[in-house]
């Protein structure tokens, strides 16, 4: 390992006692108590029927800040289309288990909670943007701030209108007598919101969409990202240079940065920068050189080590941001891989003087968190385990002596997001969180749910090139070429029956038990099945390769097993059905990405598939709003239910399922909505 030696550990120490004396992290004396009574009333039942009334309590409205300026892509659809209803069909009897969600899942930024945690974001605006948010803040209670129109009007106005006006009910008008009436005083203007300042935002993230992906993080950083880029806001992404990524994804790839040397153990390891574009989002890429080979490997995580690669990242990412002088207004990070950013910022960065940035990080899902031993703490020079392994801090609930990084993350972040309101209040409230429960009811003040978006510059079948026959609203009937086109590529049968497709990754999350008793359910009554999918688990995909071998000569039933993006892509538009019977689910893109292929999703009601899905025949929504088929419990008769509703409307009645295709394509799902609510979020907490 080329090792430089760092020489100031003395001056090191010196940093972090100051930075003791000065800030004090979140968890201070007192805060176990909350964990502990926190912990107990958080009472995990996975048999509880999901509590609609909760999601429905807009808890954090971030919605003052300025409408997007620029002109966006919206669903083409008519009026016309959106008056289009659905009836209900027969077989809508045999499922009576669908309350999903009544909810506005659109609502900008909420946090699902009591009502003792209510309060709006909005109103704590102008306070937040005179104070620094450090991770220790006491929550602070919000001043009212005066509404717009107050703020504008003329407070002598109305008493004076108020007095003319009775003395002139008095007595009758003279006219000749009367004085000359004053000049009317100019219509104040109105109110118009200052224009929102373009911030400067940095993603340290493991994973990017085009170059790096394993999941639905990876395409939440391509899609935000560029979101924000096109609200005017300077982006750039900051990932490792994997030697698995795909390179041909990146333009212009050339080192801005050789000697970057960071702190390791006792020394440091040496790395060079790269910047490149990556379908026009700006990219540096960390190489370190060393023997540890942390980023040149066949596979971006599965590696006994990973714990410590992402903490060397994280550090790595800091110490790159300092030595090249950028102090962006907000560091967003994400999920336990990139945890340590906040902490590395408040225990080593701030005190050298980068106190501008503001950390967001988000959670796309509480099962992994980091937890580790004590050596990660040596390595990243973070030298005081006691400290850092108080339950206050980073010590894990479960495993005492433990280190939990997501935890750290989301003790010492500015403002932590998850990626459902659902999702935020289950791993809150309904013993999802994986032991975090008590830390998000510590810091439920900054804790709050932004549903994601998708690419509709990537994930749109009227563009899409990945697909033989492009399609949209108008010409929905294309669709079944694509459908012809997937039969023909996977060897399936041409017929009349529909396809039921299943895109993820092969994980207990996923529900594999009900998607494999979907397979055969499905080819019982009568329809096709299309599964895409694999795993880092040996013995899972070893698993579906039997169960292919098994189907092998069914001329209705096709398993993938591997990650395959095109292929994706053909089968959101060639099948009619997208399972996601999920154990759980922080938000789910597969469902999302269906709907706008106006391919129907079968969901189960759980995290950010209840907030994006609503049943055909038993949703609360309106008619129009209805896009798909949800069952609630997590077993096979649940399943059957709706998957048979799906099959049978699709089946016997056609017209009524095309509505419904209709229905799911003009969902907008879009960034619009996210992007705006991480502005806002990132306004609020920035360091104005
Ligand atoms: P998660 O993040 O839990 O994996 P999401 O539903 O949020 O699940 O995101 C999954 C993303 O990964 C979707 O874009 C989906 O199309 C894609 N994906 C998952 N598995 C595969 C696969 N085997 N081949 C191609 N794309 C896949």
């Amino acid at each position: 390992m080329a090792k430089k030696p760092t020489g100031s550990k003395e001056k090191q120490t010196a940093r972090l006692a100051v930075a003791d004396e000065t800030r004090k992290p979140t968890g201070d004396a007192g805060k176990e108590t909350t964990e502990a009574t926190a912990s107990s009333s958080a009472a995990p039942t996975s048999q509880e029927p999901i509590d609609d009334t909760a999601s429905q309590k807009p808890v954090r409205k971030v919605s003052k800040a300025p409408k997007k300026a620029v002109a966006r892509k919206r669903s083409t659809s008519t009026k016309q289309d959106s008056q289009a209803t659905l009836s209900l069909d027969s077989n809508a009897t045999n499922s009576p288990e669908t309350p999903e969600s009544s909810s506005d899942v659109r609502q900008p930024l909420q946090t699902i909670s009591k009502e003792s945690d209510i309060f709006d974001v909005s109103q704590e605006m102008s306070e937040a943007s005179s104070r620094t948010l450090e991770p220790s803040d006491p929550p602070q209670a919000a001043e009212q701030p005066m509404e717009p129109s107050q703020a504008n009007r003329s407070p002598a106005t109305e008493p004076e209108e108020h007095q003319t006006q009775s003395q002139d009910n008095e007595r009758p008008l003279e006219p000749q007598s009367r004085e000359p009436e004053p000049e009317p005083e100019p219509a104040p203007p109105a109110y118009q919101e200052p224009p929102r300042p373009s911030l400067f935002i940095v993603h340290i993230t493991p994973e990017l969409a085009g170059v790096a992906k394993v999941g639905g993080l990876a395409d939440v950083v391509f899609g935000l990202s560029r979101e924000l880029a096109i609200r005017g806001n300077h982006v750039e992404i900051i990932l490792p240079k994997y030697a698995s990524m795909r390179y041909d994804q990146i333009h212009d790839l050339h080192e801005v940065y050789k000697d970057l040397w960071v702190p390791w153990y006792d020394a440091a390891i040496h790395c060079t920068v790269y910047f490149g574009f990556v379908h026009e989002r700006k990219c540096f890429f960390i190489e370190p050189h060393s023997q540890d080979d942390f980023f040149n490997r066949p596979s971006i995580y599965g590696f006994q080590d990973d714990i410590l690669r992402y903490a060397f990242f994280s550090r790595a990412a800091m110490e790159f941001l300092w030595k090249s002088g950028k102090h962006p207004d907000i560091i967003h990070c994400h999920d336990w891989q990139t945890s340590l950013v906040p902490v590395f910022l408040y225990e080593f960065y701030q005190p050298m003087g980068m106190t501008h940035p503001r950390v967001c990080l988000t959670i796309h899902n509480f099962a992994h968190q980091g937890v580790t031993g004590k050596e990660v703490l040596t390595a990243t020079g973070l030298h005081r385990p006691e400290h850092f392994l108080d339950q206050v801090r980073m010590g894990d609930k479960r495993y005492r002596q433990a280190l939990n990084l997501l935890k750290g993350g989301i003790v010492y972040s500015n403002f932590v997001t998850t990626v459902s309101p659902r999702y935020a209040y289950e791993t809150k409230d309904q013993g999802q969180g994986f032991g975090l429960e008590p830390t998000l009811h510590t810091h439920h003040i900054k804790y709050g749910g932004v549903i994601n978006g998708i690419d509709y510059d990537v994930w749109n079948p009227e563009i899409d090139r990945h697909i033989p026959v492009q399609y949209g609203l108008d010409s929905i009937e294309r669709k079944y070429d694509n459908k012809r086109a997937l039969r023909h590529r996977l060897m399936l049968a041409e017929n009349e029956k529909a396809i039921v497709a299943f895109i993820g990754r092969l994980d207990p999350q996923k529900g594999l038990d009900l998607v494999r008793h979907a397979i055969f359910n499905t080819l019982e009554r009568g329809a096709q099945f299309v599964l895409l999918g694999s795993s880092p688990d040996a013995r899972i995909n070893a698993d579906f390769w039997g169960l292919k071998q098994m189907l092998n000569d069914s001329p209705d039933c096709h398993l993938e097993i591997g990650f395959d993006e095109e292929l994706s892509h053909l089968i959101y538009a060639g099948a009619d059905m997208m399972l996601v019977p999920s154990r759980f689910e922080p938000c789910g893109l597969t469902q999302l990405i269906a709907l706008r292929y106006g391919t129907i999703p079968v969901v189960r009601a759980v995290g950010g598939l209840a907030d994006t899905v609503f049943d055909k025949d038993h949703s609360a929504r309106p008619l129009h709003e209805r896009n798909g088929y949800v069952f609630k419990d997590y077993d096979n008769a649940g399943l059957e239910s709706a998957l048979g509703r799906a099959i049978a409307c699709y089946n016997d009645f056609p017209n009524h399922f095309r509505d419904l295709m209709l229905n799911a394509m003009r969902s907008d799902y879009s960034w619009n909505i996210p992007g705006q609510d991480y502005l806002n979020i990132y306004d609020y907490i920035r360091d104005a």
